[in-house]
C-alpha cells in the first residue's frame, strides 16, 4: 500500500492542479495536472510520467517554438524587509 513519505498517511485524493515547472528561470504553468494528494498532510504525489511529459511540453514551447495555449505577464520583485 502506498503511503505519505511525510507523514505516513495512507489516504489519497486524486486530484487536478496547477503545476508549475522551472527551469533556468523560465517558467511554463499547466493546469488540470493530475495528482494524488495527501489526505492528511496534503502534499502531493505526480507520475513520473506526467512530470516527464511537462518536462517535453516546456522543451518544445521553449526551444522549438510549439505555440501555447495562453501567456501571462507575472511581476516579479526582490524582498526587502520593512
Ligand atoms: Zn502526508
Amino acid at each position: 500500500m502506498k503511503v505519505c513519505n511525510f507523514c505516513g498517511d495512507n489516504s489519497f485524493i486524486e486530484k487536478r492542479v496547477q503545476y508549475i515547472y522551472k527551469h533556468d528561470d523560465r517558467f511554463l504553468i499547466v493546469n488540470s495536472v493530475p495528482c494524488q494528494e495527501c489526505g492528511f498532510c496534503g502534499e502531493q504525489y505526480f507520475e513520473a510520467a506526467v512530470l516527464k511529459k511537462i518536462e517535453k511540453d516546456f522543451h518544445d514551447i521553449y526551444f522549438h517554438g510549439r505555440a501555447v495555449e495562453q501567456e501571462i505577464k507575472v511581476p516579479v520583485e526582490e524582498f526587502v524587509e520593512t
